[in-house]
């Protein structure tokens, strides 16, 4: 089943868990990654102040197969402290978007 890394970034802090929880996972070097996160402002935009964080995936990522396969969640969504990432099968992804509303990004690898 084809699935999607979705993430509702209006929640995402900046923490760096799941850059960190991946590395992890996937026994990488501290110069290697499979997720980062791409950090947008501070800015002023029509008289508020908007700092995103967006996480974007690299090669590595394989949507975590064999954690996923044993009935876990990825790792960076296991560990993500916003609990603001989702593995969405495709056919989900619709319903998935209408529910967490705007500021979402869905990756896939
Ligand atoms: S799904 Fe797994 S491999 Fe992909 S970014 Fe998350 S932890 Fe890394
Ligand atoms: S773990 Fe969650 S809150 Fe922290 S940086 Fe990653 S997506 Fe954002």
């Amino acid at each position: 089943m084809k699935q999607a890394l979705v993430v509702d970034y209006k929640y995402c802090d900046g923490c760096n868990s799941c850059v960190v929880a991946c590395r992890m996972e996937k026994g990488m070097a501290i110069d290697e990654w499979g997720i980062k996160l791409n950090e947008v402002g501070p800015e002023k935009v029509d008289g508020k102040w908007m700092w995103d964080f967006i996480p974007y995936l690299s090669k590595r990522c394989d949507l975590c197969a064999d954690r996923v396969a044993e009935g876990k969640k990825p790792a960076c969504v296991h560990h993500c402290l916003s609990s603001c990432m989702y593995l969405v099968p495709l056919d989900e992804l619709g319903q998935k978007l209408d529910e967490l509303g705007d500021e979402v990004e869905v990756l896939i690898p």
